[in-house]
Formats: C-alpha cells, structure tokens, sequence
C-alpha cells in the first residue's frame, strides 16, 4: 500500500512539465493519492494532471487571486468531499539586484510565492480543521536562508524568507486541530525556473559550491514533500527541511 493510499492532494504551480510540482504530483500519484493540479493555464493543469493518471483533475488558479483558490478548493470539496494535503509549490524569480527592483516587480514576486501560500492555506483551512486532519507543505527555498546566492532578487528572498515565517505562524494556529504546516528549503534544482536563468559556466560555478557536487533533482524535492505529507510524519509541525545536497554545511 502506498504510503498516500485514500488521501487527496492539491498541488499547485504543477504543470511545469520538469517542474518540482509535477514531480512531486507524480510521486504522490504513485504513492496512491488523488492529485488536484492547480495553475495558471487550464489546459496545461489538465494535461499534466491525465499524465500521472485519468482520475487525477486539473484546474486553472490564479493563486495571487484569493477568489480563484476558493473556487478551486470548493470545486474540488465538492468532488471529493476531503482536503488531506496542499502543497504551496507555485512560485516565480527574477534575477534583479536591490537597486533594480521595482513596484512592479516586488508585488509580482511576493504576491505569488507569499501571498498565494496565505491564500491557497486559507481556502482549505476549514475542511483540514473539520476534518481534524491536513498537511500543508510550503515551498521556500535556500535563497531565504542565506539571502540569494543562488538565482533570484532579495524580494525573491524575502517572499521566501515571509514562507518560513508563515510555516511556522500557521503550524502553531492549526496545531490544536491535527492540520500540521511544514516548509521544505530546496537548493539548487534543475527546473526550467533555473535553466533559463543560467548560462553553462554559472551552472558549474554554482555546482563547486554544493558539497555533494551535483544539481538537485525535481525528485529530490518530491521525496521530501511525500514525508512531510505522509502520515510518517504525523508528529512533525512548524519544521523547515533542507534539500540542498548540503549547501548550507
Ligand atoms: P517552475 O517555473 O518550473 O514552476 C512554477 C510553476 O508555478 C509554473 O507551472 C507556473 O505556471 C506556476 N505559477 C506561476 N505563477 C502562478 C500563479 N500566480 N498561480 C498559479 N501558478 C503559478 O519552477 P520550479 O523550479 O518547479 O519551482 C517550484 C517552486 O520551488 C517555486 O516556488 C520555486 O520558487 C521553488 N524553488 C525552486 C528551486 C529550484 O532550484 N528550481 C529552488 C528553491 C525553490
């Protein structure tokens, strides 16, 4: 038996096809969850979503929009009648310095990676407590812990760092209730979020720099997610965990 047999999950930003969303919808797919992708455009939540299997559903959400994630959690309430897991995974970059950010681009990138998580654990917030069982697991990213370095601005810092401290804020509200909230800290991962961003030399740069002397994989991620999600995990809450072949030694 899988180790998610009976759960449902919520996974959002999922549709990048290499992305650590669909990686992480896959391993719970095949662990025996029923996986709900969320993203900006339909089509592409639906295809990822009958990738992994038929019974799994993709929707379009916005989730800077607060009403978009309420209506995609109530859709999904009414389909399945529970919310076990939700997985903040959406999130955007931009390579600015601090001299370079503009309005424009602080509200852009904290308003999907920050404000996205507040909303998306809002909207299931009720059914977890109701149901006196939920794991929501937010990605942050290595960026909060050691103020970039890596790929993305100090506002991209700073929206992730503003995830660790929503984790742990929320890990404490939901406690009483069995819903736990946890945060996973990826390092250096090949996504299409990093490729773009990279040219060959940084990549190697950047590789010299990582202890266990290679790039983290989607996977890599999604095995971390699937512990924190699973019932293996029932007594963990308010925990960040790094993923990061040992960048922060
Ligand atoms: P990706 O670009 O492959 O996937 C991000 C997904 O989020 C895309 O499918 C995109 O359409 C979706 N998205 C963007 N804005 C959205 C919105 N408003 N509503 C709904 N969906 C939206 O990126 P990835 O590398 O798979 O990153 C996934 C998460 O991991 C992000 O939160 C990212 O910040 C974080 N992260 C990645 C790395 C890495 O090295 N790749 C490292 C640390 C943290």
């Amino acid at each position: 038996m899988g180790l998610l047999q009976g759960k449902f999950a919520i996974i959002t930003g999922a549709a990048s096809k290499n992305g650590l969303g669909k990686a992480t919808a896959k391993l719970f797919a095949e662990q025996g969850a029923t996986v709900a992708i969320l993203d900006l455009d339909e089509q592409a939540a639906k295809t990822a979503a009958a990738d992994i299997g038929a019974q799994h559903v993709g929707l379009a959400c916005d989730v800077t929009d607060k009403d978009s994630c309420y209506t995609a959690v109530r859709t999904l309430i009414e389909i399945w009648g529970q919310i076990d897991i939700l997985v903040n995974n959406a999130g955007i970059t931009q390579p600015l310095k601090i001299m370079d950010i503009e309005p424009k681009n602080y509200d852009a990138v904290l308003d999907v990676n920050l404000r996205g998580t507040l909303y998306m654990t809002q909207a299931v917030t009720p059914q977890m407590r109701e149901q006196k069982i939920g794991s929501i697991v937010n990605i942050s990213s290595v960026s909060a812990q050691r103020g970039g370095g890596i790929f993305g601005g100090p506002h991209y810092s700073a929206a992730k760092a503003g995830v660790l401290g929503l984790t742990k804020a929320s890990a404490r509200e939901l406690a009483p209730d069995n819903v736990r909230v946890n945060a996973v800290c990826p390092g250096f991962i090949a996504t299409d979020i990093t490729g773009g961003l990279l040219t060959p030399e940084m990549l190697e740069s950047i590789v010299a720099g990582i202890p266990m002397a290679r790039a983290g994989e989607a996977k890599d991620v999604a095995g971390c997610c699937l512990f924190l999600a699973s019932d293996l995990a029932a007594y963990v809450t308010g925990s960040e965990v790094d993923v990061n072949g040992g960048s922060l030694i």
